[in-house]
């Protein structure tokens, strides 16, 4: 099979990534093997390609949205059956025996393993995962509609609950790319009011078209203060305008796994009244279980700009440069 691989992290403009030939993976203990229909396009991606995020291990292969068949299970796996079509995400393992598995925060497990991070991911014909973290997906939506709900959409999802948004309240949006236009969709159908602060005209007119209430520029203030904001902007300098823009007791979660610094806060306007800022880090099986349910209740269905697999490079190089809006998917 062919695959890319992460040679020297590096602007993506310079081609940090290499097309190989290698061997198709054996399934080991407990894993699957999957053959790759396609696998989304995420930022964490080019944060490997160029560096932001260190690389765990040399030449792996990036890509944490895939989307497959199940070919082949090794010794013990039985829950899925060749044929089967599944999701591999971005939570590749946990140790499940670690204080935070152990009260059910698997996300902050401290020796979890990531998809194309840790193990090799899906800019590739096949990978191998763990039957235990891979997903059944909605029927509903082809392969490439799927493949973004695996990261942008599970991640996004966790970031709306940490922003704690009451029923019916009003929710900031700061970035508007592949996460943020489902967490939009999901906001939108349970009934919040949604604001979205976005550069880009490509971005402004998906939000407008996806029904969000208002459509600004990044750092402009929404139209009525904010019960919870998420930031999916990896830029830090967003940080103040959105706690300003909070109401009293407000909440913003910061979505990304990577952030440009944030500037110095005034107590007085970003953080007194009680508002408050905090992260968000990976997911648990079960927020995906949820979120994969509630995408297809509430038909939420990604806005996607197709590539082929050979073309990853220009994927990411587009995506740096925001030349597409909601969310790329490689194909195979
Ligand atoms: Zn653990
Ligand atoms: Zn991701």
């Amino acid at each position: 099979m062919r695959a890319w691989v992460v040679e020297h992290p590096a602007p993506i403009d310079d081609g940090p990534l290499r097309l190989v030939e290698r061997a198709d993976p054996e399934p080991g203990p407990g894993q699957v093997l999957v053959r790759i229909s396609c696998c989304g396009v995420c930022r964490t991606d080019l944060h490997l390609a160029e560096g932001d995020l260190r690389p765990k291990r040399p030449r792996v292969t990036v890509g944490h949205e895939i989307v497959g068949t199940v070919e082949a299970t090794g010794p013990g796996a039985s829950r899925f059956t060749a044929g089967d079509r599944i999701g591999v995400p971005w939570l590749a393992s946990t140790d499940g025996t670690c204080k935070f598995c152990r009260r059910g925060a698997e996300n902050l497990c401290l020796n979890p393993t990531f998809t194309g991070w840790d193990v090799d991911g899906g800019y590739a014909g096949a990978c191998v995962a763990d039957e235990r973290y891979v997903y059944r997906l909605p029927d509903a939506l082809d392969d490439e509609h799927a493949a973004p709900l695996l990261c942008a959409g599970i991640i996004g999802y966790r970031a709306l609950k940490r922003a704690e948004v009451p029923p019916g309240g009003r929710l900031g949006i700061y970035g508007f790319g592949g996460s943020a236009h489902i967490t939009a969709q999901v906001a939108l159908r349970q009934g919040l009011r949604v604001h979205v602060m976005t550069r880009g005209e490509g971005n402004r007119k998906l939000a407008a078209e996806l029904g969000a209430d208002s459509v600004g520029d990044a750092t402009a203030m929404p139209p009525e203060p904010l019960d919870g904001a998420i930031l999916f902007a990896p830029a830090g300098e967003l940080v103040p305008p959105a706690m300003q823009a909070l109401d009293r007791g407000g909440t913003l979660a910061i979505a990304g796994i990577w952030l440009s610094d944030i500037p110095s806060l005034s107590y007085a306007d970003a953080l007194f009244t009680e508002r408050q800022v905090r992260s968000v880090t990976a997911n648990t099986r079960l927020d995906g279980e949820e979120f994969l349910a509630l995408a297809a209740r509430l038909g939420v269905r990604p806005t996607t700009t197709g590539y082929p697999m050979d073309r990853a490079l220009d994927a990411l190089a587009d995506l740096a440069h925001g030349r597409f809006s909601g969310a790329a998917v490689l194909h195979n």
